[in-house]
This record gives C-alpha cells, structure tokens and sequence, in this order.
C-alpha cells in the first residue's frame, strides 16, 4: 500500500526529465537506495525501467556467461525463475534444491565448497512461500569460495535487516512494488565496486540491459533510455521519507513490529505455518480446513480486504499476508477479525 505523499505525486504531471532537477532527483535516489542497502564506498546504482524480473534477467547477461558454473538456490518461484534465466543465456549452473519453505543449511552447502562455482544466486526472502534464507551462511561460503555474490532482496529491501558492506555481497537487486510500498514498474540494481568493474568489462548481448551504459549515463543522474519517469520521483518521496523518520533501521523496526504483531493475532485460527524461519516481509500461511484461493476471493468479494494468493501448485493451499508498506497494527486487527468472522461461518 502506497501512502499519501506518494500517491499525491502520482498525480502530478510528468516532467521532461533530461534536466538537471531531474537529475537531482537520481543523485537522491542513488544515495538513499545505497544507505539503506549499506552499500561499501564506490558502490553504484542502476535504475532499470521494468519490473524486479528485468534487473533479475539484465544481471545475468551483465555478470555470466557460458564460462561461469553458478550456484542457484531453488526453494519455489523465484529460485525457478534464476535457473530459467540461466537455462534462456546458457549459464552453466547447479541448482541446490530446497523443499518450499525450508530454510538453508550448512549441509546443504558443504558439497560444493571448492568445486570451482564462480557465481551465486539466491532469493534473499523467496516470496512464494516467505522464507528468508541464511544470509550469514551464504555469505560465508562466497567469501571462502570467492564467488560473485547476487542477491535478489526484491521483497525483502527495508523488512529484513541487511548490510552488503559486511556480508560481502556484489550484487542487490530490488523493486518499487515491494516495501517501497510505490507503483509497479522500476527496479533497481545496486553494485558493490567489484560489480561495478565486471560491468564495464562486459561484453553483454542486449541494448536495454547493458549496465555499462547505465552506469556511465548515470554519472550525469540520467538513463540511456526515457526511464519511469513519475515513479522515480514517487520513490525519490518515499526514501527521503524514511531517511527522516530515522533510516533503513526504522523502518525495518516497524515491519517487523507488523509482521510479530499480525503473528501473535493468529494463534487461535486454523492456519499452519509453511516456514519456520520467516522473511518479516510475508506471512504465508496453509489454511487447515478450507481452499486458501477461496478465501482469498471471500475477502476480497465480501470484506473489501485484499490478501495475497499464491500461484501455480500452491494456489489452493497457502495464501500471504504482506507487511510492507503502509500498514497499520489496526489492519492487522481488522484483517484477524475477518478471518475470525470467516470462521463462524465455516468457510476459514
Ligand atoms: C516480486 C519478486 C520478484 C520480481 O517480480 P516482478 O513481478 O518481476 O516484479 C523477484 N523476486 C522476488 C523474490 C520477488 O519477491
């Protein structure tokens, strides 16, 4: 949910941008998004006009190629769709299969510790069943192996705490739908300075994606092509917004405190957890008696409530409350109260 200051901008009329007040506003954007992402000195921002899956594809081309042998984790969707990003550009890469929801241990890193990997992917929050991966633990494992850290955070940017500086990792990608709580439409790519010099060295096959041009185009705080022009600036907002309310650590504070607030309200209710080690940015939940898609549809139908469903073999039995963004402990209570009303009548 977008907050007010945001949505006011987007009502505004779209300015041309090739101007040096649209500049500033890139320059801001570059500086919050690497605060916040606790990015080492020299790190730098690309902004991709598209949404978390572009940057996701664009850091594929820019960073492997069919010499690499990467490491993927795959626990559901999103771990899916790195290895179908490796599979379409011919990356060799080894998938480390994990059931939905399980998290990551050791012994499941242990066979591949010096096996020659050169890169690693992981999904920090893998959003299709919210679990938040061992980021300590991978991080450790790419430090020994000194392999090419990719981390996508797109949900997981300001709900779960983060710092790229210590944990050593050369790529962070996120989005604007996600706790940045802002339209659908822009992601971002953030480059440690390893990153940084491994794009200029690149010898990428596509135009749109070539993050050497990016980077040079953004030394000016402009874009190769005409980029989200009134989303960049509803983001611009919505970072300065958290700086002054205290940073990325506040507001990391606060959707935890919704997250650990919504899970106390639900002990009563005849859901099971499909995670034990949740993101703060989700709460995926398997409704024990009753078609999760179906109460999905009832609370949006009859409540005016929007949860989330799941997609594909997990549509029937596990749906997701979100905690990003504008929400309040109030939605949480009157969501809980719906699902206490559904129970009443048999259909929870
Ligand atoms: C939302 C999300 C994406 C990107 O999805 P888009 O629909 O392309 O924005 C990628 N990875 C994760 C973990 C996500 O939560």
């Amino acid at each position: 949910m977008a907050n007010d200051a945001v949505r006011s901008i987007g009502s505004e009329q779209i300015p041309y941008f090739r101007t040096e007040e649209f500049s500033e506003t890139m320059f801001e954007n570059e500086k919050l998004m690497l605060k916040f992402a606790k990015a080492p000195t020299k790190s730098r921002l690309v902004s991709i006009t598209g949404s978390g899956t572009a940057s996701m594809e664009a850091v594929i081309l820019n960073f492997f190629s069919s010499y690499d042998k990467v490491l993927v984790i795959n626990g559901g969707s999103f771990g899916r769709r790195f290895v179908t990003l490796c599979q379409i550009h011919k990356v060799p890469y080894e998938e480390i299969k994990l059931g939905l929801g399980v998290s990551l241990e050791e012994k499941d890193l242990l066979p591949y510790e010096g096996k020659g990997y050169t890169g690693f992917l992981v999904n920090l929050d893998e959003t299709s069943t919210g679990v938040l991966y061992d980021i300590q633990l991978i991080s450790g494992f790419c430090k020994r192996n000194n392999l090419f850290l990719v981390v996508d955070s797109i949900s997981s940017f300001l709900a779960d705490p983060f710092n790229m500086a210590d944990l050593g990792v050369d790529v962070m990608i996120t989005g604007s739908q996600k706790a940045l709580a802002c339209p659908p439409g822009v992601s971002f790519i953030v480059l440690a300075p390893r990153a940084v010099e491994r794009a200029y060295e690149s010898k990428v096959r596509s135009m749109y994606f070539d993050l050497k041009v990016a980077l040079k185009n953004g030394e000016r705080g402009q874009t190769p092509f005409t980029p989200a022009v009134g989303i960049l600036r509803q983001i611009n907002i919505r970072l300065k917004e958290i700086e002054n309310h205290g940073g990325v650590d506040v507001e990391n504070g606060r959707i935890k405190q919704q997250a650990v607030d919504f899970r106390s309200k639900i002990t009563n209710l005849p859901f099971k957890y499909i995670t034990n080690s949740p993101s703060n940015a989700v709460t995926s939940l398997h409704p024990i008696h009753n078609n999760a898609y179906d109460i999905f549809l009832t609370l949006k139908n009859e409540y005016g409530i929007w949860i989330c469903p799941n997609s594909g073999n997990l549509v029937n039995s596990v749906f997701r409350v979100g905690h990003i963004g504008a929400l309040t402990k109030h939605d949480n209570t009157v969501l809980v109260n719906a699902f206490k009303d559904l129970e009443k009548r048999g259909l929870l």
